[in-house]
């Protein structure tokens, strides 16, 4: 992602503040997994951390959010993250179970389209 791109983020936003980040150029997103095994997608200002589930799905095929590709039980982790503050909704989505090789094939625009419809409903 080239230099200029931030710039030009950081720019609109200090003009515009207001500005709705579906309209920003894209920042760098990041995609990971912590050492709980939570997975994090950011993309500055936002952040959503994702926290995994235990069980695994009980149907197949599964697709990935992140790099849309059909999963196999064995290869799909799900996650799932609150809606609102408090309020005990959650959202769950399936997610390759290797965050490093998904990171390498997903799109950072899919992956901000996820970010920004957690945070944004
Ligand atoms: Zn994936």
């Amino acid at each position: 992602m080239p230099k200029e791109v931030f710039e030009e983020r950081e720019l609109i936003l200090e003009i515009f503040p207001g500005t709705s980040p579906r309209l920003l150029p894209l920042g760098e997103v990041l995609y990971y997994r912590d050492l709980e095994g939570r997975v994090h997608i950011t993309e500055e200002p936002h952040h959503l951390v994702l926290e995994p589930l235990e069980a695994a799905p009980a149907y197949a095929p599964v697709i990935c959010e992140a790099c849309l590709r059909q999963l196999s039980r064995q290869e799909a982790r799900f996650f799932r993250f609150e809606v609102g503050v408090g309020e005990g909704h959650y959202r769950y989505l399936s997610f390759c179970h290797d965050t490093r090789q998904c990171a390498s094939l997903a799109l950072p625009e899919r992956l901000r389209e996820i970010l920004l419809r957690a945070i944004m409903p």
